[in-house]
């Protein structure tokens, strides 16, 4: 039988857990098993929201969730009454957006025995919108269970953690992610198995990479980075084009969603149904979907970005493989040639220090520094042999 747990990657040991939770949860009693806070921590790509969205869907669906009634499917496009998934399309969650959201939950489940709210990005809680978030998990006798999720455990305030059930998810292996790939994406199995591979176990960004001729090609020119570093001005040149692609691509994405949401919002309003204006406050909403779509944009630019430097990682590892005398377990085995020549002609106690300037890096692009002053840092330390 299907349920709505045959999407999760390599996450056998949490899918028991979370079947017996919502199996011993029908009663609506609150037991060993059923608790009403939970954490969902994972690497990204690891599927952490896709787990979170499972567990709602079988605690409102009555079969467990079967992933095929209408209860499951309406939980999966947030369009049931009794669960409510939240997205942060900013940098961070305000204390103004908990205190609205907490009021919207306060009442008792309407169909299903329990209120279900998923928080995708749990790490991006202000402190005070944590401290306001909290005050509501820690409520006795509610009907409503919290789904947080978040990289890591140090991404949430301890107090918030230590009320909730954590689950770790882990990273799907290649093999795990190819056949997702080939199975529900009906992608080639070649395709499949390259996009795997060079995304690491990162199931979105493999399943874009598969279905997108632009990004595979960014990223052979994000991969040709390296050859190129040499003098200061090639360094600050790579740090541009990265920057450049990066934008280019997260705007391409974004570009026909924002204007499919603004043509939607304007129908709403009755524009040009009518040949005249927009409806009373039309106008204010127009100006408030700019605003968050214009902050979503930012993140979007950033996940590229965290995304081309994740690419660049994945070279200088392959490079030092190489340089240890290691050459089958390439990730970027398309590139196989150049990785060799870079290994040949720079210091082999190098490549790992290099990794590592990229991972630090990727952290800093998480505050809010320029993007390209740190790349530009990052490529000048890259072009030292
Ligand atoms: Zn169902």
């Amino acid at each position: 039988m299907s349920s709505v747990f045959d999407d999760l990657v390599g996450q056998e040991h949490i899918i028991d857990i979370l079947q017996s939770a919502a199996a011993a949860s029908r009663n609506g009693a609150e037991t060993q098993e059923m608790t009403h806070a939970w954490l969902f921590t994972g690497p990204p790509g690891s599927g952490r929201s896709s787990a979170a969205v499972a567990f709602a869907q079988a605690l409102i669906c009555s079969k467990n969730g079967c992933g095929a009634c209408s209860d499951c499917k309406a939980a999966k496009t947030g369009g049931h009454p009794d669960v409510e998934i939240i997205r942060t399309e900013g940098l961070s969650i305000k204390i103004e957006e908990i205190r609205e959201l907490l009021t919207r939950v306060a009442w008792a489940p309407s169909l299903s025995s329990w209120r279900v709210v998923v928080m995708e990005d749990a790490d991006r809680l202000t402190e005070s919108a944590a401290n306001a978030l909290l005050k509501a998990i820690e409520e006795p006798g509610t009907r409503t269970v919290w789904l947080l999720c978040a990289p890591t455990l140090h991404d949430v305030l301890p107090t918030i953690r230590s009320r909730c059930r954590h689950l770790q998810l882990r990273t799907p292996s290649v093999a795990g992610v190819t056949q997702v790939l080939i199975n529900r994406d009906h992608i080639s199995p070649e395709m499949a198995q390259f996009a795997a591979k060079i995304s690491q176990g990162h199931i979105g960004r493999a399943r874009f990479l598969a279905t997108n001729e632009t990004a595979r090609s960014n990223r052979k020119l994000i991969m040709q980075l390296p050859m190129m570093l040499g003098s200061l001005a090639s360094a600050l040149e790579a740090a541009r084009t990265l920057v450049d692609l990066a934008t280019a691509e997260a705007n391409a994405a974004s570009e026909t969603r924002d204007l499919h949401e603004i043509e939607k919002l304007h129908e709403a309003y009755g524009k040009g149904a009518t040949g005249r204006g927009m409806a009373t406050g039309g106008s204010k909403a127009v100006k408030e979907l700019e605003k968050e779509q214009k902050s979503r944009a930012t993140r979007m630019v950033r996940d590229s970005i965290d995304g081309a430097l994740l690419n660049l990682a994945t070279f200088y590892r392959d490079v030092m493989l190489v340089q240890s005398g290691s050459v089958e377990a390439l990730i970027n085995s398309d590139l196989s040639a150049e990785i060799e020549k870079h290994a040949h002609y720079t210091r082999a106690d190098s490549s790992a220090k290099k990794v590592e300037a990229i991972m630090r890096a990727r952290a800093q692009l998480t505050m809010n520094t320029a993007p390209l002053a740190s790349i530009e840092a990052l490529m000048c330390r890259l072009a030292q042999p």
